[in-house]
C-alpha cells in the first residue's frame, strides 16, 4: 500500500456493500488498510433477522458477537449497526470516519465511481426498474449515513462501473432499437468492483502495469470477464446477472423463448418467471442444493444430476474463457480464479484449466491443491498461459476507490 497521508493516521472509512436483503459492512484502518470490524446483516424485511459482528476480522484477537432483529429496512438496520457500533465500545464516535464508500449495483453506461450528490442520486433512483431489488437499498444505505456522518462525503462504486470500457458490438442486443433507447437496454455487466480488484492484484503480482487476459469470479453469482490493459471489453453477465454462467440459484444463458413458452403453456407471470430463473434455477434446479460444497460430495457419492450439474458448470465456463481468448486475439497474462468457488475448488479449477492444455496452459496440480488467503500461481514454472487464484476483496477495493475519488 502507498504510505497514508498525515491527514490519514488514525482515521478510518465506512465499507457499505449492501446486497437484496442484507447487508455487509467494514470499518477500515487507513493506517494498514485491514478492517477493525466486519458486520453482516441478513434477512432484512423478515421478523427473524441477524446481524453479526466480528470485531478485529481475520486477527487472533477476533471477538464474534450475533444478535437477533427485525429491520423493516436496509435504513432501520443501517441506523441499529450505527447505535451498536458506540453502545458496544468498537468506536466511541465517528469523528474518525473520513468517508463512507458504498457499493452500488446498477449505475447505468456512464459512471463507474463518483462522489455522492444529488445528481448521482438521481441516477441511483434512475436505474431502480432495472435494478428493484438493489438500487433501493443501496440508496437508503447512502441517505441514511449521510443523517448519521454529516458532512462526511460519501462515494459510490457501482459494480457495473468496471464495464462501462466495454465496445458497443459487446453491450449492444440485436433488438428492436426503440426499445433499447427507451429502456436503456443493453449488456452492464456486474461483479465488476470484484473483476477489478482481482485483475489489478494479479498485475501487481505478475509485475505488469495492467492485466490482460480472463478473469472468472466464481461463487454464489458467476461471471467471466475479458480484460484487456486492465480495461473490461467483454463480461458474461448482462443487463441483469441473470445471464452467462450457470450459477447457484441462476440459469445463466438460455434461449429468450424457453421462459416465453414456459408462461404461455402454465400462465406463469412475468414476476415468478423471473423467481424461477433467478432463484429456483441453476445448481439448485438440478441437484437441490445452491451450494457447490453440497454437489461435489453428492458428485463424490456418484450422484447422477450432482455430476451432470458439475460438468455443466464447467463446460460454460471452459466456453467463454475460450471465447474471450479469442476475443483477446490470444495473448494473455493468464486467467484467474476467485469467488468461493474460484478460491476454494480446486476440484473444479483443474478440469477448467486442462481443458487449454492444448492452448500453453500446464496446470501445477500440487500447487492447484494449496489453500491459501494470497494471490498464488497455480500453472508450473514456464506455462505459456498461467492460471492464478486472487482471493477477492470488494471492501478493500470499495476503500482504495474511495480515497481515491477523494483527492487522497
Ligand atoms: P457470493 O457470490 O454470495 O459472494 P461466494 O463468493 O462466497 O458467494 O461463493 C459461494 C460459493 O462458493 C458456494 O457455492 C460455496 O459452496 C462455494 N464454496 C465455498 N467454499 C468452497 C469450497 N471449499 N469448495 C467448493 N466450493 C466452495
Amino acid at each position: 500500500m502507498a504510505p497514508v497521508s498525515t491527514e490519514l493516521k488514525g482515521k478510518y472509512v465506512l465499507v457499505i456493500n449492501a446486497g437484496s436483503s442484507s447487508f455487509k459492512t467494514q470499518i477500515l484502518s487507513c493506517d494498514n488498510e485491514k478492517p477493525i470490524l466486519a458486520v453482516l446483516a441478513e434477512r432484512i424485511g423478515s421478523d427473524n433477522g441477524r446481524i453479526i459482528f466480528k470485531i478485529n476480522p481475520d486477527t487472533d484477537k477476533e471477538d464474534k458477537q450475533a444478535f437477533d432483529v427485525v429491520y423493516k429496512n436496509h435504513g432501520d438496520g443501517i441506523r441499529d449497526m450505527m447505535k451498536r457500533i458506540v453502545d458496544m465500545g468498537i468506536l466511541p464516535n465517528f469523528d474518525s470516519i473520513v468517508a463512507s464508500g458504498h457499493r452500488v449495483l446498477m449505475g447505468g453506461p456512464n459512471y463507474a465511481e463518483v462522489k455522492v450528490d444529488a445528481t448521482v442520486k438521481q441516477v441511483i433512483r434512475d436505474y431502480i426498474p432495472l435494478g428493484p431489488l438493489h438500487n433501493p437499498g443501496n440508496l437508503a444505505c447512502i441517505e441514511v449515513i449521510e443523517e448519521i456522518l454529516p458532512g462526511v462525503p460519501a462515494v459510490a462504486v457501482f459494480d457495473t462501473g468496471f464495464h462501462t470500457t466495454m465496445p458497443n458490438y459487446a453491450y449492444t442486443y440485436a433488438i428492436p432499437q426503440e426499445y433499447s433507447k427507451k429502456y436503456s437496454l443493453r449488456r452492464y455487466g456486474f461483479h465488476g468492483i470484484s473483476h477489478k480488484y482481482v485483475s489489478k492484484t494479479a498485475a501487481k503480482f505478475l509485475g505488469k502495469d495492467n492485466f490482460t487476459g480472463v478473469c472468472c469470479h466464481l461463487g454464489n453469482g458467476c461471471s467471466i470477464t475479458a480484460i484487456k490493459d486492465g480495461k473490461c471489453i467483454d463480461t458474461t453477465m448482462g443487463l441483469t446477472p441473470l445471464e452467462g454462467l450457470l450459477m447457484g440459484t441462476r440459469c445463466g444463458d438460455i434461449d429468450a423463448s424457453l421462459p416465453l413458452f414456459l408462461m404461455e403453456q402454465e400462465g406463469i407471470s412475468p414476476s415468478d418467471m423471473s423467481d424461477i430463473l433467478n432463484k429456483k434455477s441453476g445448481l439448485k434446479a438440478l441437484t437441490g442444493s445452491n451450494d457447490m460444497r453440497d454437489v461435489e460430495s453428492m458428485c463424490e457419492k456418484g450422484d447422477e444430476n450432482a455430476i451432470l450439474a458439475n460438468n455443466i458448470f464447467n463446460y460454460r465456463v471452459i466456453k467463454y474463457i475460450g471465447a474471450y481468448l479469442a476475443v483477446l486475439g490470444g495473448k494473455v497474462d493468464g486467467i484467474l480464479f476467485t469467488g468461493g468457488i474460484g478460491e476454494n475448488s480446486p476440484i473444479n479449477r483443474a478440469p477448467i484449466c486442462k481443458a487449454f492444455e492444448n492452448f500453453g496452459l500446464e496446470l501445477d496440480e500440487e500447487k492447484n491443491k494449496v489453500r491459501s488467503g494470497e494471490p498464488r500461481e497455480i500453472t508450473k514454472a514456464g506455462s505459456k498461459i498461467k492460471a492464478l487464484v486472487v482471493p477477492t476483496n470488494e471492501e478493500l477495493e470499495i476503500m482504495q476507490t474511495t480515497l481515491k475519488i477523494l483527492g487522497y
